[in-house]
């Protein structure tokens, strides 16, 4: 199953896409969330595996937009980066759509 090209959360339809944007190759970035245009970039030749759990990541930073969770850009970092592999497993461990592919 391919990456999705986009996801729902709360309702809101967020764009998947696969491409390096200018402040990610500036900062080395693999995945990046835009909250204005709701909108997540993936950098298109990462591995499968890596693909889908930056792409969870980057979910999860929306997640938080989404939901009003208000933390420093270094608290929120660690907070989803944290939860980034436990959930990833959890989805790939239960079967769960796309991230299967990565197994
Ligand atoms: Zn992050």
């Amino acid at each position: 199953m391919p990456i999705p090209k986009t996801v729902l959360i709360a309702g809101m339809t967020f764009e998947i896409i696969e491409e390096e944007t200018r402040s990610m190759v500036e900062t080395g970035a693999i995945g990046e969330f835009h909250r204005e245009t709701q909108k997540i970039y993936l950098k298109p030749d990462l591995s499968p595996g890596l693909k889908r759990s930056t792409l969870i990541h980057e979910i999860l930073h929306a997640i938080f937009y989404t939901f009003g969770v208000q933390l420093t850009h270094a608290e929120e970092e660690r907070c989803v980066a944290g939860l980034e592999s436990v959930v990833f497993r959890w989805l790939q461990d239960n079967k769960i759509g796309w991230v299967r592919e990565a197994e």
